[in-house]
């Protein structure tokens, strides 16, 4: 109920918008439908009877306020609720990464359904335009889908792209353009629109389309898609206004289409642009998470460890705040394999890494260096914290039992560790150091913890005596 009044709410403000743009009857901003059809997909849920019956009367009540008869209000409703209606369950027919741009078509898809939805539109409109106002039908069926579809465009990729709540996050992080790239787009886009409106004559239209190309190619796709929705509004409305004039007859009902047409495309191309540049940054993403991850255990690999360890041991600690490093090798595993098969081997692989998961806590991380060798770095407060955590990885692994085709496997690890809370450490002595703890732990009887000491006096990493204390 609460969501049909929301919409219905939406829909009444969205309508009342477009009903105030209309300064010029050809080119006049019409948004509603467009949030309609945005919010049923963003939430699924919506979609029910009360929702559109919410939305019919939010129509019906913004025309009322405007003066309309109710036989009028209920036919524009309708007329409004077709196409919407239309558009809405083409659209949810889509996969989701097309309604969120994110493959190479989804523009084109998006399109394919809004147009069979337009002309859903249209053929109500023409009957609305022969009934009410003893209008032309053909031409109703020309103006009125161009309408509908500029509308569409203009608005729904926001609708669609843009999560809210982390707009200004996504405006510093998108690509890898500097600040002062960025905002240099920013005032190329709007000295292109001002352009439009100093130089007019047709061509004016296409004025902002570098300014938005550029757009694509430096913002993320949400923010492109949000320029492209102010961009393409302003227009609409400045052609409504005189603001930018054409120097065409906008009483000529094809040249209402022209236009219409015009700036329906004037934002595709850039959507279009800006939805790949998303599609080979998610890959990209994907990619860089392949060459870092083990695919195993989905642990950091060696080089994606090592890389992390080199950046924190870079970082001057906090204060109050240390580092716990382990060094980790699993007990005779080759025995697990020999003995259970190499897929068992390969699950008590995934046992640990779980276990090793488990005992991080934010900005903590574990990598799997390779076989059955693995290093965790965990932000800690103290040595007391730092033996806890790694007393509690040893004690919990070795507390587990795992059972394989009926055969129960059991398993420990023997662990080089240190603890360090001042300066930073040399990363390839360190390794060394842990790498020879570990190797201690392993000589003096597995299952086991050798602490590396920190010699405070020298104020760096290096090692002194190491104490057994596990
Ligand atoms: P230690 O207690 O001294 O560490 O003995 P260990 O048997 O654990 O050590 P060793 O180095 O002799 O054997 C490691 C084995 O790990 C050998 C190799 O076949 C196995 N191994 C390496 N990578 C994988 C893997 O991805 N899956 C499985 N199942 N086994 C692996
Ligand atoms: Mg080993
Ligand atoms: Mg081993």
């Amino acid at each position: 109920m609460r969501g049909a009044l929301g919409i219905s709410a939406a829909v009444f403000v969205a309508s009342l918008v477009g009903l105030s743009s209309r300064h010029a009857f050809s080119v006049s901003f019409w948004p509603a439908n467009a949030i309609l059809v945005g919010l049923l997909l963003r939430d699924r849920s919506l979609h029910n009877a009360p929702a559109w019956l919410g939305a019919l009367l939010g129509y019906m009540a913004a025309d009322l306020v405007f003066g309309r008869t109710l036989s009028l209000a209920a036919f524009f409703a309708a007329t409004n609720v077709v196409g919407a209606f239309t558009a809405t369950i083409l659209l949810r027919r889509l996969d989701s990464r097309d309604l969120a741009l994110r493959r190479v078509h989804s523009v084109i898809r998006i399109l394919a359904c809004l147009i069979p939805a337009c002309f859903a539109a249209a053929i109500c409109g023409a009957l609305l335009v022969r009934v009410q106002f003893h209008g032309s039908m053909s031409q109703a069926l020309m103006t009125w889908p161009a309408s509908e579809l500029v509308n569409y465009l203009i608005m729904l990729p926001a609708m669609l792209t843009v999560g809210w709540k982390d707009i200004a996050r996504r405006i510093s992080q998108s690509n890898s353009i500097n600040s002062i790239g960025k905002l240099g787009t920013a005032v190329f886009l709007i000295v292109s629109c001002a352009a439009a409106t100093i130089f007019d004559g047709p061509g004016s239209i296409i004025f902002p389309l570098p300014g938005l190309l550029l757009c694509a190619l430096v913002y993320s796709l949400p923010v492109t898609a949000l320029l492209s929705m102010f961009v393409g509004t302003a227009f609409l409305m400045m052609l409504g206004l005189g603001v930018i004039d054409m120097g065409q007859n906008m009483a000529i009902p094809y040249m209402v289409v022209s236009v219409r047409i015009a700036v329906a495309f004037l934002v595709m191309v850039p959507l279009t642009i800006s939805s790949a540049m998303a599609v080979r940054d998610d890959l990209l993403g994907e990619l860089r998470k392949a060459a870092d991850h083990d695919g195993l255990t989905g642990l950091l690999n060696r080089r994606a460890f090592e890389q992390r360890l080199d950046t924190q041991l870079a970082v001057p600690l906090r204060q109050g705040s240390s580092l716990l490093i382990l060094w980790i090798d699993i007990d005779f595993f080759k025995s697990i394999n020999d003995r259970h098969g190499h897929p068992a081997g390969d699950a008590v692989l995934q046992a640990f890494a779980a276990t090793a998961r488990s005992c991080c806590r934010a900005n903590d991380f574990v990598g799997r260096l390779g076989g059955e060798e693995f290093a965790l770095v965990a932000q800690v407060s103290s040595a007391d914290d730092a033996q806890e955590i790694a007393n509690r990885l040893r004690e919990a692994f070795a507390a587990q039992t795992l059972i394989w085709e009926g055969a129960a496997i059991r398993a420990t690890v023997s662990i080089g560790a240190c603890y360090l809370n001042c300066v930073h450490q040399d990363m390839a002595t360190l390794i060394r150091d842990l790498d020879t703890a570990l190797y201690d732990a392993k000589r003096n009887g597995r299952n086991r913890i050798e602490w590396l000491e920190q010699d405070i006096s020298r104020r760096d990493w290096a090692i002194g005596p190491r104490l057994a204390r596990a």
